[in-house]
């Protein structure tokens, strides 16, 4: 059985399971031996600690991971001519993706109008985070210490340090041949503990979703039910129409290999609901199974793990256009259009954790003028949205890695249509 079906039977068998459990430990509050065994054993003990080493396995790749294939990436690269013309067309197309991303979410928002008639309830409070100026943001890419942006997991300083490195590489003679040749081997090495470690991921993410359904469920919704919607159904017109879409206006190719390809990245991201956490992932499915040249790869996919938030932009836009209405506000088209400009910007220099959407969400409403409190109401329903944003985040990571992989002549269209190249069995 393909890698992709056991993570997927792991995945239902995990939500099944999980909620079953929530309605067992509620129906029988009072019974402490089930409460014992399904809470304290179960979710809380065994698939608790399954899902942290599972979760730190995966994590403790990343930054070397990421350090070694960059390096590996642009000592290869041939010129720095094609490192420049690469990292113009990522950017610019993240950035657009982006915007197609916000502009689509408040334009649906503004038809379905999550937030009339919602009641604020007085008790909520939320307290903002101490703004980072863009300035200050676009510093903070430069690190001053290789070991400090390493342990602190700075990707941004990292994949600056990287590229330094690679360049001096490529330029030092014999010298940086064998230290090439050393960095392609390490690749290998990392590529391949990525292999090992994802055939441990049907039961990884069974561990990670099990106690996240059996303690919590879906949660309250109520009020919040259309605003959850609304943000689901922008994720889903985005993720299975607007991607497709542009990956055939742009390089000619069917998409289905893509979509078809992408789903044990979704899922895993959707698991970890980190695309930070999902950089090995996503890296091995662009380099192994998409066909996406490791030079090309290595650079846009961990940039686009950090700068480019698709699902995560959607969110934000909802969640602005709901809380206006919420709170009773009206938006201008300028305020709409700083909403956009806010979060594209904002998610630079953020890293792909959890929950961070909401932290960059208090910047795109500070900047229109609405009232923070907005972000505690839909605080309690974030996790399992976070969840369906970070797997359209990765999915538009690699969108743009085909795309500029094709346009430099970097993308293996063989193995690109290939439907079982690389699969983990
Ligand atoms: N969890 C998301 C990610 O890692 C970010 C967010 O929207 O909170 O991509």
């Amino acid at each position: 059985m393909s890698l992709t079906r056991q993570i997927v039977i792991a995945m239902i068998a995990a939500i099944v399971l999980g909620s079953v459990a929530q309605v067992l430990l509620i129906t029988y509050s009072d019974h402490e031996t089930l409460a014992w065994l399904l809470r304290d054993v179960l979710a809380d003990g065994v698939f608790y600690l399954g899902g942290k080493i599972f979760m730190a396995s995966i994590m403790v790749l990343v930054v070397p991971l990421v350090f070694v294939s960059l390096v590996c990436g642009v000592c290869h690269l041939g010129d720095q001519l094609s490192l420049g013309r690469i990292s113009v067309k990522a950017i610019g197309l993240y950035l657009i993706t982006t915007g197609i991303a916000i502009s689509l979410a408040l334009g649906l928002a503004n038809v379905i109008n999550p937030g009339i008639g919602v009641e604020i309830s007085s008790d909520v409070e939320y307290v903002a985070p101490p703004p980072v100026s863009l300035l200050d943001t676009l510093a903070n890419i430069f690190p001053t210490n290789p070991f400090q942006a390493m342990t602190e997991g700075k990707m941004l300083q990292v994949i600056v340090f990287a590229l330094l490195i690679g360049i001096a590489i490529a330029h030092a003679g014999a010298a940086g041949e064998r230290i090439a040749a050393q960095f392609t081997d390490w690749n290998a090495v990392l590529m391949k503990l990525v292999t090992i470690l994802l055939s441990f991921a049907p039961y990884g993410v069974f561990s990670l979703l099990f106690p996240l359904f059996a303690d919590q469920g879906i949660g309250v919704v109520g009020d919040l039910a259309k605003y959850m919607m609304t943000v689901t159904l922008v994720l889903l017109i985005h993720a299975f129409f607007v991607y497709p879409l542009i990956l055939t206006l742009l390089t000619r190719l069917s998409p289905w290999p893509f979509v078809q390809k992408m789903r044990s990245v979704q899922l895993f991201a959707f698991s970890t609901a980190s695309s930070t956490a999902t950089i090995p992932v996503t890296l091995r499915n662009a380099e192994h199974r998409l066909g996406v040249n490791t030079r090309v790869a290595s650079f846009v996919i961990p940039l686009g793990a950090t700068i480019n938030m698709d699902g995560t932009a959607i969110m934000q836009g909802v969640a602005t256009v709901f809380i206006a209405q919420a709170f009773g506000l009206e938006l201008s088209l300028l305020d709409y259009a700083m909403v956009v400009i806010t979060a594209m910007l904002a998610s630079i220099g953020t890293a792909g954790v959890p929950g961070v959407g909401l932290i960059t969400l208090a910047m795109v409403l500070q900047q229109v003028g609405l009232p923070l409190e907005g972000i505690a109401m839909i605080v309690g329903v974030d996790r399992i949205l976070d969840m369906m944003r970070t797997a359209v985040n990765v999915t538009g990571d690699s969108v743009v890695a085909v795309t500029v992989a094709h346009s430099e002549g970097s993308l293996n269209i063989t193995q690109y249509q290939h439907s079982d190249a690389g699969e983990v069995r």
